[in-house]
């Protein structure tokens, strides 16, 4: 049994079919990068793992038990999905060490000292142990995303989201972020992140999944992806980019 599966899933936006009959199933310990066009349903597929979206046919398992059906608990099954999006979030009225004790103190009711001394070591793990006191605009772009991937990992989850997590961020800070990321794949996190760094893809992915139109493409080993991929749209958007 995978870790996280996708079994036919459907969606819509009003007439709108965004996903179509998506199978995917991510193994534990793995990560899967998930490439393809703007608007070809790569961050409604990540925001449906996670319950932002409901979907219309289809399952959505994590650990073998339904993620997709109403009645799953919703703020159970975010505890253990962990999402980083684009644009960070911080709270600006919060230091980075507030940032990453809030949901934690909040939903798993962890004393001060505890949530404290675990924002801590997120904050050393991502580089940031100088910056605990520090405010989000004080911090540049890189940094901010690093604490936003603290935040998440705060609530020990099995699965992490990444939703084009370096593409609001000015070249030089790129590399930080993708280190840190590189660094949680290397300790076994599974990861499915969405990507346009064909660099990282392909040295710390697993498996490269290209989407298009609401549709999996090509499900393919990174080597084979950008050596001699299997179908007319992988080569077609390899095509593109190089
Ligand atoms: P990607 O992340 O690959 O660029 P998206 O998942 O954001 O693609 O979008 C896939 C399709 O769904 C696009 O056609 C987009 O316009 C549409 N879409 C996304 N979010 C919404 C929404 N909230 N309402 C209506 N249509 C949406
Ligand atoms: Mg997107």
């Amino acid at each position: 049994m995978s870790l996280l599966e996708f079994d036919k899933v459907d969606k819509y936006f009003g007439e709108t079919h965004v996903l179509k009959d998506v199978d995917l199933e991510v193994e534990e310990g793995e990560v899967c990068v998930i490439i393809g066009p703007s608007g070809s349903g790569k961050s409604t597929l990540l925001r449906c793992a996670n319950r932002l979206e409901e979907i219309q046919d289809g399952e959505i398992r994590l650990d073998g038990t339904s993620i997709s059906d109403p009645d799953a608990d919703i703020n159970h099954l975010r505890q253990r999905i962990g999402m980083v999006f684009q644009s960070f979030n911080l709270f600006p009225h919060k230091t980075a060490l507030e940032n990453v004790t809030l949901a934690p103190k909040k939903v798993k009711d962890l004393d001060e000292g505890v949530a404290v001394q675990r924002a801590e070591e997120l904050l050393d793990r991502v580089g940031l142990e100088n910056q605990a006191a520090s405010y989000p605009n004080q911090l540049s772009g890189g940094q901010q995303q690093r604490v936003a991937i603290a935040r998440a990992l705060a609530m020990d989850p099995h699965v992490m989201l990444f939703d084009e997590v370096t593409s609001a961020l000015d070249p030089e800070l790129v590399g930080e972020v993708l280190d840190v990321m590189h660094g949680l794949a290397d300790e076994g996190m599974t990861m499915l992140v969405v990507t346009h760094e064909m660099g990282f893809a392909r040295e710390v992915g697993d498996r490269i999944v290209l989407m298009a139109d609401g549709r999996v493409v090509e499900d393919s080993p990174p080597e084979q992806f950008f050596e001699d991929p299997e179908t007319e749209r992988g080569k077609q958007f390899l095509s593109k980019l190089f």
